[in-house]
């Protein structure tokens, strides 16, 4: 972690005669996946009461897993760590046939919080594997809906990581192949890795629609807005979240000076103010948003307490909540709505 430094006001250069301001992205942090998968442990805990285990981090976050690690889930790597008979969530990030295999044999409870937009790209892996395509998965190695994905169907699947990737790519019938993706890409590199595939492979079949998601997309084209005015952007996400370190990619990439990625507020290093007059911050899709206010805190401190939220789409989806869940929590004549307890 970086160091804490604090720098008396005056020793923040900012360029002479402009005010300090915050542009604020917008949308930013908890997507409808996310919100979901955070509600479906936090509805367990109160339903089944603790402890509840999840497999993996149920999203991408270290605040929302050490939080709901103090309520009483239990983080586990692997399904046949959980005890037999025992209740277990699978994090929104997907999870292969083999995964559901070992939780039926050890007769876990599973409640799957899956986000719906992953299980749709399963679905799509497992068609095109029963029409026997080869299927171009672009993602990224070791990522849990990568892994989940490629699951579905590992005898059709192959795995391109990046446009440098293109060329050692090769397939059975190149009349007969389409690519997939994970759903939280940068949009750009992505679709340089398609561009050069189907130089490759003029063939190429898209997928039936778009594989990065909506909040994928729309937290990338907020930083687009806010990174040629801003010195400095701050994403707040945890390092291990695919879609907040892509922010800082894209941020950079589209003329922000600099670009950090920070867990907590803590992080920031006040060195990175000077000669800084216009901050962007935003955050991803696994982020709550008592955490950008923390931020938005320090920065005010600093003298960057001008803020400008600069919305470029509105996001109302909502999924309901998993079945599993919905099904006991109707049964007890409980609340199964996708809402927070008050
Ligand atoms: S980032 Fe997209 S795919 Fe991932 S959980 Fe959120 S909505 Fe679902």
């Amino acid at each position: 972690m970086m160091p804490r430094k604090r720098l008396a006001p005056s020793e923040i250069i900012s360029p002479a005669g402009v005010g300090r301001r915050v542009l604020l992205a917008a949308p930013r942090g908890y997507c409808a996946g996310v919100d979901r998968a955070v509600i479906a442990v936090e509805k367990a805990l109160d339903h089944y009461g603790a402890p509840v285990y999840v497999r993996k981090q149920i999203v991408h976050n270290l605040h929302v897993v050490e939080t709901l690690a103090e309520r009483g889930a239990i983080f586990v790597d692997e399904t046949d760590q959980v005890p037999e008979g025992a209740r277990v969530v699978f994090s929104a990030h997907g999870v292969s046939p083999a995964v559901h295999q070992v939780a039926a044999e050890r007769n876990l409870q599973t409640i799957d919080a899956t986000c719906p937009l992953v299980t749709k790209v399963h679905k799509e892996a497992v068609r095109f594997a029963r029409e026997d395509y080869d299927i171009l998965l672009v993602g990224h190695e070791g990522h849990e809906e990568v892994e989940g994905t490629a699951g579905e169907a590992p005898d059709h699947i192959q795995l391109v990581q990046s446009p440098d990737d293109v060329e050692g790519v090769t397939v059975r019938d190149p009349e007969k192949i389409v690519w997939l993706s994970q759903t939280t890409l940068s949009v750009d590199e992505t679709m340089e890795t398609v561009r050069r595939l189907r130089e490759k492979f003029p063939k190429l079949q898209d997928p039936p629609s778009d594989d990065i998601c909506y909040a994928t997309q729309n937290r990338q084209v907020a930083v687009k807005k806010i990174a040629p005015e801003a010195e400095l952007v701050i994403v707040v996400g945890s390092s291990n979240s695919s879609n907040s370190v892509r922010l800082v990619e894209v941020a950079l990439e589209h003329g922000a000076k600099a670009a950090y990625r920070v867990d907590y507020a803590r992080e920031i290093d006040e060195t990175w103010f000077h000669g800084v007059a216009t901050v962007g911050v935003t955050s991803g899709a696994s982020v709550p948003e008592n955490l950008v206010r923390q931020v938005l805190e320090l920065l005010a401190e600093y003298g960057f307490g001008e803020v400008e939220e600069i919305v470029t789409a509105e996001e109302d989806l909502m999924f309901s909540l998993p079945r599993e869940l919905r099904k006991d929590l109707k049964a007890a004549g409980e609340e199964t709505s996708n809402k927070r307890r008050s």
